[in-house]
């Protein structure tokens, strides 16, 4: 499980507990759900935040937000929901929040030090804390509960055409777009969503 975490380490840039989380509860789905290769089972994952352990999930399943397999509910909650598509089997894995309580004193201690900026002092303290994490057994750790979903899994490759806004031109799926005044424009042009940024001009 080190290696693992180091892996994961290098692939996010940075150690965190969340990531240490995340392995230890990608496993006991794994367990639960007896599934013997994560990335050859027909597996959908419903993460409840988006901080940490979507990229646990994403590089231990194959299950990512690109290929439709990873669907994020941001509640800011250290849990997930792992669906074998194949066996209809779900389960909801979160970390005991008797055990968070606990944890959270470990973060006070990054934020006193970031507050000091021992940049470098952070980092090893977050990968300490994460390694000892790891060695907890996950009975103390985590909850592990059997669920049914009350909403359906969304297609994994929805059918989709492409078509192009009026006004800027650019394409988008058809199910993203809008129809003003007969015609049919991109949700920013259709004043839907606020545009994230403005053109530069040097
Ligand atoms: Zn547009």
């Amino acid at each position: 499980m080190e290696s693992v975490l180091k892996e994961l380490i290098s692939f996010r840039g940075s150690a965190e507990p969340g990531v240490a989380y995340g392995i230890k509860m990608v496993q006991a789905a794994k367990d639960f759900l007896k599934i013997r290769d994560l990335k050859k089972a027909d597996l959908y994952v419903i993460a409840e935040t988006s901080r940490c352990l979507p990229d646990a999930i994403e590089f231990l399943t194959g299950c990512t937000v690109g290929n439709g397999r990873l669907l994020i509910k941001d509640y800011s909650k250290m849990a997930a929901s792992f669906i074998d598509l194949g066996t209809k089997r779900a389960v909801r894995v979160m970390i005991i929040p008797e055990f968070q309580r606990k944890d959270v004193a470990h973060s006070k201690r990054s934020v006193s030090l970031r507050q000091r900026r021992k940049f470098g002092e952070i980092t090893t303290h977050h990968a300490r804390h994460a390694l000892e994490i790891l060695k907890i057994p996950s009975k103390e750790l985590l909850r592990v509960q059997k669920i049914k979903l009350t909403e359906p899994v969304p297609p994994m490759r929805p059918p989709t055409k492409i078509v192009f806004c009026e006004k800027c031109g650019e394409s988008i799926r058809e199910e993203k777009a809008r129809v003003r005044d007969g015609e049919i424009l991109c949700l920013v042009c259709a004043g839907e969503e606020k545009p994230y940024f403005k053109p530069k001009y040097l």
